[in-house]
């Protein structure tokens, strides 16, 4: 299958999913992955299962962010390629979506605006916000923090590299400062991140196995990270 074939069935898939919650349930239990995803890879896709399926998630939105206030601007692609791929990432899995409200949003995008307006459209919903254990500790620099508190409950997974008391202790100091909803989950390790992955493009190095096959291919089809 060629890579335009697949993004063209990857949008169809999303447009389909993006109008349907799983459960029965009233109260719906939607899961939030927030990231640059440059590029997206198995480390977030993993984890966002994992979390899926211990919490009971109707879905999951992977929300690329537009222009995120904490990354450089150099490294980052358009955020077009990056909502492309998470299209692409996602479509194999029936509970994972990809939304385009952050990409759509001018100025910078903060976390809190869009947890406003997905508690909007998903009326009666218990939202978990996804965060790596190494976003999580770096949490403090985020905008009105305590507003994302009241909004969501924040999942906390492993992730290699960061060391799980000085998550331990991060959440504590979360919960008592902030009365913050913090739960925190087990993530099989996958030592992956997309500075890596970026890395090994540029230097003509094999990131087969390190994210789905599809997103590799767009990426080189797309010439990027080069
Ligand atoms: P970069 O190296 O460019 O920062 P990244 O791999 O860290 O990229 P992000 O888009 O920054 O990916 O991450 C989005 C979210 O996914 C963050 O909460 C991050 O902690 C989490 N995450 C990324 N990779 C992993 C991984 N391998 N295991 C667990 N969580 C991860
Ligand atoms: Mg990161």
């Amino acid at each position: 299958m060629n890579t335009s074939y697949i993004l063209k069935k990857a949008i169809i898939i999303n447009n389909k999913k993006s109008k349907k919650v799983h459960a029965g349930r009233s109260l719906k239990k939607i899961g939030v992955m927030g990231g640059t995803f440059n590029p997206i890879h198995y480390g977030h896709l993993a984890t966002a299962e994992a979390v899926r399926n211990k919490y009971d998630l109707d879905k999951i939105i992977f929300m690329p962010s537009g222009n995120p206030p904490h990354k450089s601007k150099k490294e980052i692609i358009d955020k077009k390629h990056r909502y492309n791929m998470t299209m692409i990432a996602t479509m194999s899995n029936i509970y994972f979506e990809a939304s385009d409200i952050e990409i759509k949003r001018e100025g910078m995008t903060y976390t809190v605006d869009t947890l406003e307006q997905l508690k909007k459209i998903y009326k009666n919903s218990q939202i978990f916000f996804i965060t790596g254990a190494d976003a999580l500790c770096d949490i403090d620099s985020w905008k009105y923090l305590d507003k994302n508190f009241e909004l969501a409950t924040f999942v906390g997974a492993t992730r290699p590299g960061i060391e799980s008391a000085k998550v331990n202790q991060k959440i504590d100091q979360l919960k008592q400062k902030y009365n913050a909803n913090i739960v925190n989950i087990y993530v099989p390790s996958l030592d992956i991140s997309s500075t890596d992955l970026r890395n090994r493009i540029k230097k003509i190095e094999s990131i087969k196995y390190l994210l789905p096959e599809n997103v590799e291919k767009y990426i080189y089809k797309n010439n990027l990270y080069r």
